[in-house]
């Protein structure tokens, strides 16, 4: 008798929900799988048919025919493979009549096999249980070294097989595969102690207070920082120290992040994610490899940076074309992957830190080297930026001189606040009161500040978003400095980040 058993797939970063249907006919022995299946699904019958011989199931003689329903969608990915071979032994067996193992037939079948039965780990096993869990699902049947994983995924039970022979016992007899769910205990979501180094590092950064003072604004308000200097003055250092110094995501943001890493197969070691994501893309990506896309739909550099940092070093390398798809993720929080007739929108929030040279060359104002390049060279070589990219950052830092202000080993214990000795729960006192100001629609503001804003962008030639940044930034400032209310000092400290002013107006 036909039989029915639901599985599924990723599709981008979402579930894809598919009923695997089977039916075994009288006739020559075959096999056809219909419903638009992929490379990867066409090759399950081999999979399939080698698993079910080692795991003792001998092939039902016939016509099996598999259809892989919605018919009308394309199928990709070896996670129904687990489903087919269920189906194969139920419609063989007459399984399904079996009040019991008719129920356990209703579970989410998920897993790939390997021609010995075992059950391999799949991507996107997070999206697909979550969908399925949506869908009403209550019981899945998924691979062992992913159970961790799948435990994630909240109101599903979840029964973690090793291999085919596992799942086959408990269809049959409900025999529970043996306990080995030894999956570490999620981890708290407690500040990673990376922060604290990453603060004794910005600490013992001698000489260029600047530079600490926006790493640390930057850290609390997740505003977008450029760092421009010569190459060995530390900006890829600055980026990693900026990564380390994030706040760990809420539960909500962690479970997204975790379900984007499922989906794009990054995802370690099936834990929820404690800590935002870091991305430092080549400037040598592809469009498709930044925003997403191809024929598996596999989320782009800023899908995978969602939630966390993305870092893009020597950006005035990056191809205009690819820079130029950074605007609408920059603008709204997500980027619009198209693919055939369909659109996706994958999530892509995220805190840009980019670092480029000041000229092609190199070298122009640094302290150890001259440069050599002609001087309408230099000002075409950041000329490369637009300004609707440039629009976006909020804190600009030169690090020309910056030679060595690294030292090796963090000095002793500074005093003098933040701006000098920046301590983790500096951080997080601030960002806790930049939450509560949001929460209550913006932090006071003194009287004047309004005033002070329009002056400064009449003189200054900023851009509407440029002010807007800057009260953001002031805002942060004011946070970590424990004030009530953004006044026009913070303001007037906004405005001395935006060196994109003393940019443009680099020879
Ligand atoms: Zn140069």
């Amino acid at each position: 008798m036909p039989v029915r058993i639901r599985s599924g797939a990723v599709a981008g970063i979402a579930g894809q929900p598919v009923t695997v249907e089977v039916v075994i006919n009288r006739g020559l022995p075959g096999y056809h799988l219909v419903g638009l299946p992929g490379v990867e699904v066409r090759e399950s019958r081999e999979r399939v048919l080698a698993a079910l011989r080692h795991s003792g199931v001998r092939v039902p003689p016939g016509r099996i025919t598999v259809n892989l329903a919605p018919a009308g969608e394309r199928k990709s990915g070896a996670s129904f493979d687990l489903a087919i071979a269920l189906g194969i032994v139920a419609a063989a067996e007459g399984l399904a009549v079996e009040p019991g193992a008719a129920a356990r037939l209703r579970a989410l079948f998920i897993g790939e096999l390997s021609l010995f039965g075992e059950l391999r780990p799949v991507r996107g096993l997070l999206p697909v249980l979550l969908d399925a869990a949506s869908r009403g699902s209550r019981l899945a049947v998924v691979p062992a070294s992913q159970a961790a994983e799948a435990h994630l995924a909240p109101g599903l039970r979840i029964v973690a097989a090793d291999d085919l022979r596992q799942a086959l016992d408990w269809c049959r007899s409900a025999a529970e595969p043996p306990a080995r769910l030894a999956f570490a205990r999620r981890r708290g979501l407690a500040r990673p102690p990376a922060a604290a180094d990453a603060c004794a590092a910005l600490a013992a950064l001698t000489g260029h207070e600047l530079a600490r003072k926006a790493a640390v604004v930057a850290a609390t308000g997740r505003h977008n920082l450029l760092l421009v200097g010569p190459p060995g003055t530390g900006k890829t250092r600055l980026a990693r120290l900026l990564a380390d110094l994030q706040s760990p995501p809420d539960r909500e943001d962690a479970l997204t992040i975790t379900r984007i890493h499922s989906a794009a197969g990054t995802l370690a070691d099936g834990r929820l994610a404690d800590r935002r994501p870091f991305r430092a893309p080549h400037h040598t990506v592809t469009r498709a490899g930044l925003v997403g896309g191809g024929a598996s739909l596999r989320p782009g550099e800023v899908t995978l940076a969602h939630g966390g940092l993305l870092f893009l070093d020597e950006l005035a390398e990056f191809h205009p074309a690819v820079l130029d798809v950074l605007r609408q993720p920059l603008q709204d929080g997500h980027v619009s992957v198209v693919r055939g007739s369909g659109q996706r929108n994958f999530p892509a929030r995220f805190q840009l830190v980019a670092a480029t040279n000041p000229c092609r060359c190199g070298y122009h104002g640094s302290d150890t080297r001259s440069c050599r390049c002609p001087p309408h060279e230099r000002a075409r070589y950041l000329g490369r930026l637009s300004g609707p990219l440039l629009d976006r950052f909020d804190l600009f830092v030169e690090m020309a001189s910056w030679r060595g202000a690294f030292a090796e080993a963090p000095g002793p214990p500074a005093t003098g606040g933040w701006r000098s000795a920046p301590r983790p729960a500096d951080l997080e006192a601030a960002v806790e009161r930049l939450v509560a100001w949001r929460r209550d629609g913006g932090p006071p503001r003194a009287g004047g500040c309004d005033g002070f804003l329009d002056r400064a962008r009449e003189a200054l030639g900023l851009s509407l978003r440029a002010v807007h940044r800057c009260r953001d930034v002031a805002a942060t400032l004011a946070a970590l400095d424990g004030d009530a209310r953004v006044d026009e000092r913070h303001l007037r400290e906004a405005l001395e980040f935006r060196r994109d002013l003393t940019l443009r107006a680099l020879d």
